[in-house]
């Protein structure tokens, strides 16, 4: 039943977290102008606004006005139900707070001081391929980090790495995890094997033809305004590092990258951040609910679905590339008209294993990522010595990919993560890929001639179900509940195998 006239508790706390949403998104943009915009000589005053703005929106998220709130709440029985609306806000507004206010002082400080020291120390010693100069500083940032999951408590039966990935991907266990990754990593490494030893690399070379920046900017903004991405509420930036931060109702903004002769890159990171965007763009932000955890993004797991899908689904695909040819043409000056469709399509579909994870392609990528699953999972579990991480490391690269590691900086040294405790956090990775493969076979189902419509350039009816089945409930329900609600079924690792092995070994000529 809805609840007719909401109390004074519940509205007090709405207004209470509406204006703390407000806060972060003033934080939120003054990040992205410094990231885009912002002189250099404007550093230091820079640092003073974040660190003051961070300062007063830490004091609002543990303050005991928020807490007696929440707890006046909970003990309020015609809300606290979780069917609703308002009693899974209810449910989400005390995840957040137990997870600002469960850490002792002493412990935030210690690993803060720990981070940026083993950042430092991670630094020289990927700079030196000097793995033995970083395990003080990575054991105790490790350390800290393992306490940190003791703090927040986990269920019985489960591990302290559950309390850390509840952090980025909440409800979810290391257990979960593992059941839908080692299928996918086992057929996953025969998968690459075999395209290795009996398949036709494509040709490539013509993907780095030069093209002018500002043309590559014009496309990519042609391209996303035809996603769905709406530039009235939103806009697309220039950074090294591409993100997308989508600050209130109304203003989304997007960064990607270029390089005159790299195009399939700058569209790759353009339609990942246009997913993120759409999403943000989705969620019911526009009302009385934003800065309440009814219009946020649910999880890591589930923002990077939105982003893959985009991305890869839709951005490899026959069908895009049918409508969107004819239009890189246009901006291009007819730099691909001697380039056929097929040719195309074919190399961005390519498959090669390689030893750095942010450079992989769509078929080893997700084997980058359940590498380092199970290392940070049985390094947290204390049943791997961080002294034997690089040993553990090559083994398994040699394993999963085939290959042989040639140095620690090119190894277990070469991702910034583990120096900042972030455990827990690469699987989402993984998560969005498998969440977005399930979608995909679910919406090719629901809308059977999406094919014909994305090759004529509609993608509404797409952006349509992504908008009704995942942007407009926020965080009312948790990512394998939003999973299952709109698929049908738990998470699996068929759908991604089966739409890699449609998509990869035709480029290959299987
Ligand atoms: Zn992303």
């Amino acid at each position: 039943m809805p609840i007719a006239i909401l109390p004074k508790h519940y509205t007090d706390l709405i207004a209470f977290k509406r204006e703390s949403g407000t806060l972060s998104s003033i934080s939120a943009l003054v990040s992205w102008d410094q990231e885009t915009y912002m002189p250099t000589a404007g550093a230091k005053a820079r640092a003073e606004q974040s660190s003051l703005l961070a300062g007063i929106i830490h004091e609002r998220n543990t303050s005991s006005k928020l807490g007696d709130l929440i707890a006046q709440c909970e003990a309020d029985t015609d809300l606290n139900d979780e069917s609703t609306p308002e009693g899974a806000n209810i449910r989400e507004m005390r995840r957040d707070y137990d997870l600002a206010t469960k850490l002792p002082t002493d412990l935030v400080k210690n690993l803060a001081r720990a981070q940026s020291q083993a950042q430092e120390a991670w630094k020289h010693a990927r700079a030196n391929n000097d793995f033995p100069s970083f395990i003080n500083d990575l054991t105790k940032v490790l350390d800290l980090t393992r306490e940190k999951g003791e703090c927040y408590g986990y269920p019985e039966g489960g591990e302290v790495y559950d309390a850390l990935i509840n952090e980025y991907e909440p409800d979810t266990t290391a257990k979960e995890i593992e059941a839908v990754f080692t299928p996918l990593r086992d057929r996953l490494s025969v998968f690459i094997a075999d395209l290795a030893a009996n398949g036709t690399p494509p040709k490539v070379d013509f993907l780095h033809r030069s093209i002018p920046v500002e043309k590559q900017h014009a496309f990519g903004q042609a391209i996303t305004a035809q996603l769905g991405f709406d530039y009235n509420a939103g806009r697309l930036d220039t950074t090294t590092h591409p993100f997308c931060s989508g600050f209130g109702p109304g203003d989304t903004r997007m960064t990607t990258r270029y390089e005159p002769t790299n195009f399939p890159d700058a569209v790759g990171s353009t339609m990942h951040e246009c997913g993120h965007g759409l999403y943000e763009q989705g969620l019911p932000k526009g009302g009385e609910l934003f800065g309440t955890p009814l219009a946020s993004a649910v999880s890591l797991g589930i923002h990077e679905s939105q982003s893959r899908m985009w991305e890869n689904m839709v951005g490899r695909g026959r069908p895009f590339w049918n409508w969107a040819l004819p239009v890189a043409n246009e901006h291009f000056d007819g730099a691909f008209d001697d380039i056929d469709l097929d040719t195309f399509v074919k190399s961005v579909n390519t498959c090669a294993p390689s030893f750095i994870r942010v450079e992989s392609d769509e078929s080893t990528y997700n084997l980058h990522v359940m590498l380092r699953f199970e290392l940070e999972r049985a390094m947290i579990a204390g049943d791997l010595a961080i002294k034997d991480l690089p040993d553990a490391w090559n083994s398994k690269f040699k394993s999963f990919l085939g290959l042989d590691v040639p140095d620690d900086a090119r190894g277990c040294l070469q991702d910034v993560h583990w120096s900042f405790g972030l455990v827990g956090y690469f699987p989402t990775y993984t998560l969005g890929n498998l969440y977005a493969a399930q979608m995909w076979e679910t919406i090719n189902e629901t809308i059977p001639d999406i094919d014909e419509q994305m090759a004529v350039g509609d993608f509404n009816a797409l952006l349509a179900w992504l908008r009704e089945n995942i942007h407009q409930h926020g965080r009312r329900y948790s990512a394998a509940q939003l999973c299952h609600r709109a698929t049908g079924k738990p998470l699996e690792a068929d759908p991604l195998i089966r739409h890699l092995e449609r998509r990869v070994k035709p480029a290959y000529n299987m």
